[in-house]
């Protein structure tokens, strides 16, 4: 009795200093947001070249400083996790709210890591990781370019430097971009990394660290770049194979039958106007396709390892429109014809604009693999509300729970990624799942979160229904 009498004064006691600082946040941001519209007023049409280029320089001191008073904030959300919003990943629900990109979202939490204080459980505060980067950050000397040079010049220092010498180049490199360009620091960086290992010595933990392969989304053109940083294990496989795929004459798609082993004949060789470039990416085409076909990568979420498109009937027939693969990108429909020519990618069919669920008893825990075919043209990917995972990554979800007697047909599932599948339960600080009247899955907020508790779709990966018709076109 005397706790719970306790914990709803508590409880009053919140709710009441959210309401004090909510009266303070809306003062302080009023404030700033009457000196922005005066900034915008300024009489510009009557200002010399000098005064403009003047109050372009106080302009940028002042978006350095609001982006510097951005970190500690950041810092402290990241503190205080996701329970408040429902729990997942604090970088989409920050990308969601604030409506920037994923990435953008990520890049800002990590930056608020190395340059905000941090807090004990004590509630003591210690100086950040990179005190004078912050502080020059929070004068509005230095930018998010500044930012970036000097910790990607940390990051990639070998382990074996030592703190303090880091800590002196972390001084010197702040120290000069208050008063170079970021691109003339990077310079300046890469000279201290020379004295700071002179001999270019990497231990294969700092190469491991540095390793990656990231492709970027996909292009307007259906094109993809990316980057990658290649240990030296992985760069000697593939300079053997490009020695041999990639030299002229081989993999060429132009071919009528692209030679893949042996020696390319005379013609098909003086036929080969591919740059080297373009002969290394048929090469790791002709790899990849190998690797599907030769069916050893098994099975991965209950489906072979293999590409899986999911298509309209009309598009097929009409050899026309594009196909969405379980990754979430978009192959136009020659290309895919063209793939199921050579080995067959997984095809999910179906009706123009609906999915057609396969009806499966409920003979087995796991869901079959025409069911999470079905799932994928139903689906696409994750369905929480904002989620971008593929359906790929995608666990199969029982909207009711099999342990309830919730049947393994398609009307009962649903695609969810790891992350977002457990914060799904029916006690109250979890999310909840069901399907709404148009087939799609939507998701309950637990009552902390919105009381409302009103249900939420994801749009995601249904560009096409978000974008209705254009120009008298109907989406695809
Ligand atoms: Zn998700």
């Amino acid at each position: 009795m005397l706790q719970r009498t306790i914990r709803k004064n508590l409880s009053v006691v919140s709710a009441t200093v959210r309401v004090m600082y909510s009266g303070e946040i809306d003062r302080a941001y009023a404030a700033a947001e009457r000196a922005v519209a005066a900034l915008a007023d300024l009489p510009i049409d009557r200002m010399t070249a000098d005064e403009l280029l003047e109050g372009r320089a106080r302009h940028e001191r002042l978006a350095r400083s609001l982006s510097g008073a951005d970190r500690r904030p950041l810092a402290r959300l990241a503190e205080l996790g996701t329970v408040d919003f429902g729990g997942g990943r604090l970088g989409l629900i920050l990308a969601d709210r604030l409506r920037i990109t994923p990435v953008e979202a990520g890049r800002r939490l990590h930056e608020a890591a190395d340059l905000a204080p941090r807090q004990l459980e004590t509630g003591e505060l210690l100086p950040p990781q990179l005190p004078q980067v912050a502080e020059a950050e929070r004068r509005g000397d230095i930018g998010t370019g500044h930012v970036k040079v000097i910790r990607d010049f940390l990051r990639d220092l070998p382990a074996a430097v030592a703190l303090e010498d880091r800590i002196s180049a972390e001084n010197r490199l702040a120290d000069l971009s208050t008063r170079m360009r970021p691109d003339e620091v990077r310079r300046c960086a890469h000279r201290i990394a020379a004295y700071l290992n002179p001999d270019d010595h990497f231990t294969e933990r700092d190469r491991a660290r540095k390793r990656h392969f990231t492709m970027h989304p996909q292009g307007a053109d259906k094109m993809r770049t990316g980057s990658f940083c290649l240990e030296p294990e992985v760069s000697a496989y593939l300079e053997a194979i490009f020695a041999k795929l990639a030299s002229p004459g081989m993999c060429h798609p132009e071919d009528p039958e692209p030679t893949v082993d042996g020696v390319p004949d005379p013609d098909a060789v003086s036929r080969d106007t591919r740059s080297p470039g373009q002969r290394r990416h048929d090469a790791l085409s002709a790899i990849c396709r190998d690797a599907v076909a030769s069916e050893r990568l098994g099975s991965h979420r209950g489906l072979p390892v293999t590409v899986i498109a999911t298509v309209t009937l009309q598009d097929l027939q009409d050899h026309a429109g594009v196909a969405t693969t379980g990754g979430g990108s978009l192959i136009p429909m020659r290309d895919l014809i063209r793939m199921a020519g050579r080995n067959m990618p997984y095809l999910c069919v179906f009706d123009d604009h609906s999915a057609r669920p396969l009806y499966f008893g409920r003979a087995k825990r796991l869901a079959g693999p025409d069911q999470r075919l079905a799932l994928h043209a139903l689906d696409r990917g994750c369905t929480h509300p904002g989620c971008p995972s593929s359906a790929y990554i995608c666990e199969t979800h029982h909207l009711r729970e099999w342990a309830d007697g919730g049947a393994t047909d398609t009307d009962n599932l649903t695609l969810v990624c790891p992350t977002h599948h457990r914060m799904i339960g029916t006690d109250s600080p979890r999310w909840r799942t069901s399907r709404n009247r148009a087939g799609r899955t939507q998701w309950s907020p637990p009552q902390h979160v919105d009381p409302s508790g009103r249900p939420r779709t994801n749009g995601y990966h249904h560009p096409e229904q978000q974008v209705g018709g254009f120009n008298g076109a109907q989406p695809p």
